[in-house]
């Protein structure tokens, strides 16, 4: 394994030692895969950052703007080479509010270049020049493929970036607030990459596969980054096709013989739901040894459900690999290692609520268990799980996850108060800094376990309540709600009480009075028997429960639900219910 240095300098040994291995395979929708060599891209990411280096100074901050591809990959390269620091972000897409985070990310970047491909020439320029905001009005539009194109063997050498600099921007989901910019160097690379090389035994035969968007720190580091700098290939596709063929993303996964796959929980999720038997005809996933799960939590029951419906297509139980991380530690700050397999544990639902982390072996009160994945050992750097004045906790409590280390990023992008306050946390043992991840979690036999958001926490009567935890039992109300966001959070008007809003896709079609009359009945009792769980589980009162038509409960470009964005539609009027509590309390029975 490689010692610390940076991703180009892998890259170019890589370029050396098999110059006509793939490093990137995208399968398109339709038509035959796109591939580049490590040779090829090496030498066209230095041709292109030599063009760059003449369109900007080193340290400028570049908008890449590409759908999954290879154009995107040669971008990223190519900022690297030259000096100057990538933005992975979304296309500017249709909707005014992923417009609004755009012009966010371009004013709190103070990017100048937006880097795109001739494909979507048209669309940035519009963006750029039809644009409310000035420093989106302000941006230069550029081609990866004229700067490719260009003479590179006397582009200027890897050597000039050090690790200390930084190798990206990246930008938090945003499901809780503002999106900021971590500042991720290459050292965080370097050293993430070397330990996800030697927990998953990765290598120059290692094969990912990966749907996975690019933007995403999932996406770019654990399915790209990773792969390039072990000198593996990794296979491509795009989320949008994922989304709408589940299947095609598993045939992809036997057909490049994938070693590693990643998706979030709703992405194995999907798959268990979404894939038709007839659609699964000859899959092999036997080759699979890791399919990493993270980014948001994690259910048990979808880990058994994708193992059980799976294993007949040679799928190994051991192969999931829960993780727990974010941007602000590069990626990845726990996991377990190859072929180990994960841990379930049944802990005492009431307990966690005061804090208190005790396995209910024994007490087989299944109303009052909650059962939660362990997300492996600490991998990188050390974790401690503290309360809120910074006292360490021991084993069987509930804390704040702290971390440091390597993978520790150098803060937020020109935010010096709030890199101060996330990044520099001091333990009531002096010890210190610590990285304050904003989630609370335990230590259970070594393992990591992740019990929410300190942010989304419910406080019932004192108690600690998970929104996710409730979220997960109004899906199993109704056939119309099973495998739908909901968001559940606590009204601004009214602390103390719980509001619920759940997708749901209704399944009698009110066409003439009877049928009305029964669909509203079926609804009714659908909200009603919503309440009385949610009711029963946190003991808050519940003052509404709202259901929506499919894909209004907002989520980021990630697919994480956003609980206050969801309760700001909700409260300013902006969200439609399809029925709710209130109404149907109204209503004559
Ligand atoms: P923002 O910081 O802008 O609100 P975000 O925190 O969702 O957005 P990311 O850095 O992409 O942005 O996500 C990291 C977060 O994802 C973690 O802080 C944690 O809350 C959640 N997460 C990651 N892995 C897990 C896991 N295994 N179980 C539960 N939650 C997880
Ligand atoms: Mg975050």
């Amino acid at each position: 394994m490689h010692g610390v240095r940076t991703l180009m300098q892998d890259l170019s040994q890589h370029a050396t030692n098999h110059p006509s291995k793939a490093a990137v395979v995208f399968a398109p929708e339709s038509g035959t895969d796109r591939s580049i060599t490590y040779g090829e891209l090496d030498r066209s990411a230095r041709a292109a950052a030599r063009g760059l280096s003449r369109q900007c100074s080193p340290g400028a901050r570049v908008l890449l703007l590409h759908p999954t591809g290879l154009e995107f990959v040669q971008s990223l390269l190519a900022c690297m080479y030259a000096g100057v620091v990538p933005v992975p972000v979304p296309l500017p897409g249709g909707y005014p509010h992923q417009r609004e985070r755009l012009a966010g990310i371009v004013a709190d970047a103070g990017a100048t270049l937006a880097l795109t491909d001739a494909a979507h020439e048209e669309e940035i320029r519009d963006w750029v020049t039809g644009s409310e905001s000035a420093p989106v009005r302000a941006l230069r539009v550029a081609l990866i493929e004229p700067l490719t194109a260009g003479g590179g063997t006397d582009a200027p050498a890897p050597a000039r970036t050090t690790l200390d600099d930084l190798a990206f921007l990246q930008y938090t989901s945003g499901s809780t607030g503002d999106p900021k910019g971590v500042m991720v160097t290459h050292a965080n690379v370097s050293h993430h990459t070397q330990s996800f090389a030697q927990s998953l035994d990765l290598g120059p035969g290692s094969v990912f596969c990966s749907w996975l968007p690019a933007y995403h720190d999932f996406g770019l580091i654990g399915m790209l980054l990773v792969p390039l700098g072990v000198g593996a290939t990794t296979y491509l596709m795009t989320s949008s096709h994922f989304l709408k063929r589940p299947a095609a993303w598993l045939h992809l996964v036997d057909r490049s013989g994938a070693t590693v796959i990643g998706a979030p929980n709703f992405g194995y999720d999907h798959c268990l739901r979404q894939a038709r038997d007839r659609q699964l005809e000859g899959l092999d996933l036997s080759r699979v040894r890791t399919a990493l799960n993270g980014a948001e939590p994690i259910d048990p029951s979808a880990l058994d459900g994708f193992t059980e419906r799976f294993s007949a297509y040679g799928f190994g139980a051991a192969c999931h690999a829960p993780a727990y991380g974010l941007a602000e530690a590069t990626l990845t700050v726990s996991y377990p290692v190859a072929d180990s397999g994960h841990t379930t544990v049944a802990v005492r639902s009431s307990a966690l609520g005061d804090g208190r982390f005790e396995t209910s072996q024994g007490l087989p009160d299944a109303d009052d268990t909650t059962r939660l994945v362990g997300c492996g050992t600490p991998r990188e750097g050390e974790v401690i799980l503290v309360d809120p004045t910074g006292e360490r906790l021991t084993e069987g409590r509930v804390g704040e996850i702290w971390v440091r280390g390597p993978v520790v990023a150098a803060g937020y992008w020109g935010r010096p108060d709030a890199t101060q306050e996330t990044f520099g946390a001091i333990a009531a043992d002096g010890s210190g800094p610590w990285l304050r991840t904003g989630d609370l979690g335990a230590l259970h036999e070594g393992s990591l376990v992740v019990t929410g958001r300190l942010k989304e926490l419910l406080i019932i009567h004192g108690r600690n309540v998970f929104p996710y935890d409730l979220e997960r039992l109004m899906q199993t109300v109704h056939p119309g709600a099973e495998g739908r966001p909901g968001a559940v959070f606590t009204p601004s008007e009214r602390p103390g009480t719980v509001v619920a809003v759940q997708e749901f896709r209704a399944t009698l079609r009110p066409t003439d009075p009877v049928t009305q009359a029964e669909a509203l009945t079926e609804l009714d009792s659908v909200v009603h028997e919503m309440a009385a769980l949610l009711a029963d589980v946190s003991g808050a009162q519940v003052t509404d429960v709202v259901l929506v038509r499919p894909g209004r409960v907002q989520r980021t470009t990630s697919g994480k639900i956003q609980r206050g964005r969801t309760r700001e539609a909700l409260e300013s009027g902006a969200l439609e219910p399809l029925h709710s509590l209130r109404v149907a309390r109204r209503s004559p029975d």
